[in-house]
């Protein structure tokens, strides 16, 4: 396995130092390999693909799929037909297996993606092992070698802040760590009051803390009011968008590098944020298109719709042409930082944090704390919670034809009941909307809407 690793970084450096040509001619062959092997392995893609040609090198001859296409046809995905929806669901329902091999050889992981649609992904150990790389390939960005003596100085220690208690990738990988590396690794469950989060990385010191993007925010605020005081070396951030200039805040409040990621549980490795403020995708293992409404190119400069991804790593459950949903901005000319991989920015992704006023002063929640708990409810195919009146919030649910609605309704309105009551805030209302989930502008929906100022 890490022979493996280091291949992969060896080949990622080199394709990397020859530049942009490199890279797309690494993306044609790589897409060219998984295009086969779908075709041949994946009934669905060979249904699909049926009046291909042979030998596909291109993204943009392929028909889009999508989460729901996917899931759908879940059992005909695969190219593995161990691989079923009945085994999935069986391990995703047992909390206890969270970070366990499924199969004995791949890894699973339920998507809180941003369309409030959950879906399974399953991953191969080769995927596994570019994601390893890819992550060590950001690292030696962000990092200088002091930084890295310091992190070896104190031995690793690393702080995870997540949303625990389901499959979701970020809690699997946490598990896995936490499994190598006991107590070096911490985890704290974003579920936790903001005291007790104090004062457990308090205890802890971290030299590398990872905690998503608007808890991230929310921990700078703590450190500034001096109730928080760590010195992390890097805070590596995940899941969400904040306003640029945050990033340089945290870091200031901190005296720490800031990473961040972005990625999706369908590409674990897709992107990491420069010097810049820019993330650079990895090309080299994605093939990833900007896209408009009707999945024609859009040019770098302007906004896309959405974007299609092809993940040229995973064998086991293709991930080709699929809309993410997210919508993203190219950079036309070169980035100033020299690194040659494509430029972006993301919109989709933002941080709704919802602000509840009470007696003991403002209590903020972010967005995966909220949604969790209604996502780990069987039944939920898409879902809202919009914050509708200083203490009043109305959830929104879409709900499979074969559950009882109304016993998913409750389950729901249960477990948002339990998040509000660990921060102090029973006496907010939970009301059950009664029209389906609103859509936004392009077509994305929010599943966390903050109150309108
Ligand atoms: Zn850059």
């Amino acid at each position: 396995m890490a022979e493996h690793v280091i291949r992969l970084i060896w080949d990622a450096w080199r394709t990397r130092k020859k530049g942009a040509g490199a890279i797309a001619q690494r993306q044609r062959s790589r897409l060219a390999d998984m295009v086969a092997d779908a075709r041949a392995n994946s009934p669905l893609y060979r249904e699909l693909y049926r009046d291909l040609p042979d030998r596909v090198e291109s993204a943009e001859q392929l028909p889009v799929t999508d989460k729901k296409m996917l899931m759908e046809r879940f059992d005909d995905w695969g190219t593995d037909r161990a691989v079923t929806l009945e085994a999935a669901e069986a391990f995703v329902e047992d909390p206890k297996r969270i970070g366990e091999l499924f199969l004995d050889k791949y890894t699973l992981m339920t998507t809180s993606g941003t369309t409030g649609r959950r879906g399974i992904f399953v991953v191969d150990s080769h995927t596994m092992a570019v994601v390893t790389a890819m992550m060590l390939r950001w690292m030696g960005d962000w990092l200088s070698p002091s930084d890295f003596l310091k992190i070896i100085a104190r031995r690793g220690r690393m702080a995870m802040v997540m949303a625990t208690g389901g499959h979701f990738a970020s809690a699997v990988a946490a598990a896995r760590l936490k499994k190598r590396r006991g107590k070096q690794v911490e985890i704290l469950s974003a579920h936790m009051p903001m005291t007790e989060l104090v004062a457990r990385l308090n205890h802890f010191q971290p030299a590398l803390l990872a905690p998503y993007a608007s808890m991230a925010a929310m921990l700078a605020d703590e450190q500034e009011a001096g109730r928080l005081d760590i010195h992390p070396v890097l805070l590596a951030l995940s899941a969400e968008g904040l306003p640029q200039e945050e990033y340089g805040r945290i870091a200031r409040m901190f005296n720490a590098k800031v990473g961040n990621s972005y990625a999706a549980s369908e590409c674990m490795f897709m992107s990491a944020m420069c010097d810049q403020g820019w993330l650079h995708v990895n090309a080299d293992w994605v093939a990833f298109e900007p896209v408009d409404a009707d999945y024609l190119p859009v040019a770098p400069g302007e906004q896309s719709h959405t974007v299609l991804i092809s993940n040229l790593a995973n064998r086991v459950q293709p991930i080709l042409r699929y809309d993410l949903g997210d919508s993203v901005l190219q950079r036309p000319d070169p980035c100033p930082c020299g690194n040659p991989l494509p430029a972006i920015r993301v919109q989709g992704r933002s941080a709704d944090v919802l602000t509840f006023r009470t007696a003991g002063g403002n209590v903020r929640l972010p967005p995966l704390t909220l949604s969790q708990p209604i996502e780990a409810v069987c039944g939920v195919t898409l879902f809202q919670l919009a914050h509708t009146e200083p203490e009043k919030l109305q959830l929104r649910l879409q709900i499979s034809s074969a559950a009882n609605a109304d016993a998913v309704w409750r389950e729901a309105e249960a477990g948002l009941r339990g998040v509000l009551a660990e921060h102090g805030l029973e006496h907010v209302v939970v009301e059950r909307g009664g029209e389906p989930p609103e859509q936004g502008r392009g077509g994305k929906f929010r599943e966390v809407i903050p109150l309108s100022a």
